[in-house]
């Protein structure tokens, strides 16, 4: 079973509810380090000769057009995070279609290939704004991974495994936040806080469990989970939970994972490209 290794590709700063950060026209006021940081992921996806896919943000990729195409240059997958960082739930369709529409272009025209991937910042697709799901398509998007089947984030009747949706403008396929049942509720397991937090044993054990049950799961990192040093922001205590908590965490365990398991980029695991 091949599992799929994907990248948040954004700034230290790029936080969800953090509105003192919100502003794009003040990040170009903040220290870059999202260079550094994705040269770290990308020395250990070489040393383990795995490819994975990049969920970028078009602001990074309008800013940093030779990294992203470095990244793509190895071999990895360049997929969209939306441009301006916001969560579906706060546009409505128009800012959506835009905010999506202008990362694909930029994207697009810095790789030379066609966008095939979109993950929601904060995994924010929720009942309500279904209608995302038919604009992606419409933008030429073949997949979404931006669902989360839990009772607090996304809903509980969102798929727990890949499937493939019907939408105005035909199937897309959707690669859920992976889940594993704990008595009523599911539990994630396979990145950020969870991730960090979880016991290395139960990671691994989670994944084998999926893939059992004939399923792959995705594993997801953020390039600032590489960076210690990163500065610190007055953020809410769950937030700065989600931000800071044990990061140094990260890198360790997603190194035993790229040993213990094998892992290729989105489109390959959906069977997308060849
Ligand atoms: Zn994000």
């Amino acid at each position: 079973m091949i599992n799929a290794l994907t990248v948040d590709m954004e700034d230290w700063y790029h936080i969800c509810g953090a509105t003192d950060y919100a502003d794009p026209s003040r990040w170009s006021l903040y220290e870059d380090r999202i260079t550094k940081n994705t040269d770290k992921i990308l020395g250990l996806l070489r040393r383990y000769n795995v490819k994975a896919t990049f969920f970028v943000l078009g602001y990074i990729a309008f800013k940093e057009p030779d990294l992203i195409r470095c990244v793509e240059k190895e071999g990895h997958e360049i997929a969209t995070h939306g441009f301006c960082h916001r969560r579906i739930f706060e546009m409505d369709e128009e800012e959506f279609e835009e905010d999506v529409g202008h990362s694909v272009s930029v994207i697009s025209s810095i790789t030379g290939k066609r966008v095939l991937g979109f993950r929601a910042p904060e995994w924010s697709i929720r009942k309500e704004t279904f209608w995302a799901l038919d604009i992606l398509r419409k933008l030429g998007i073949l997949y979404d991974s931006s669902m989360v089947p839990l009772t607090r984030m996304g809903s509980r009747e969102f798929p727990v495994y890949p499937i493939k949706l019907d939408t105005l403008h035909g199937k897309l396929w959707e690669f859920p936040l992976s889940t594993v049942r704990c008595f009523w509720e599911r539990l994630p397991f396979s990145g950020g806080l969870p991730l960090r937090l979880s016991p290395y044993f139960y990671v691994i054990s989670s994944i084998m469990q999926l893939n059992r049950k004939g399923h792959p799961a995705i594993v997801y990192i953020h390039p600032w989970e590489f960076d210690t040093e990163k500065p610190a922001i007055n953020l809410s205590m769950c937030r700065r939970s989600m931000h800071y908590l044990n990061i140094e965490a990260t890198p360790h365990k997603v190194e035993g994972l790229l040993r213990h398991f094998r892992f290729a980029p989105v489109r390959e695991v959906l069977g997308l490209v060849p």
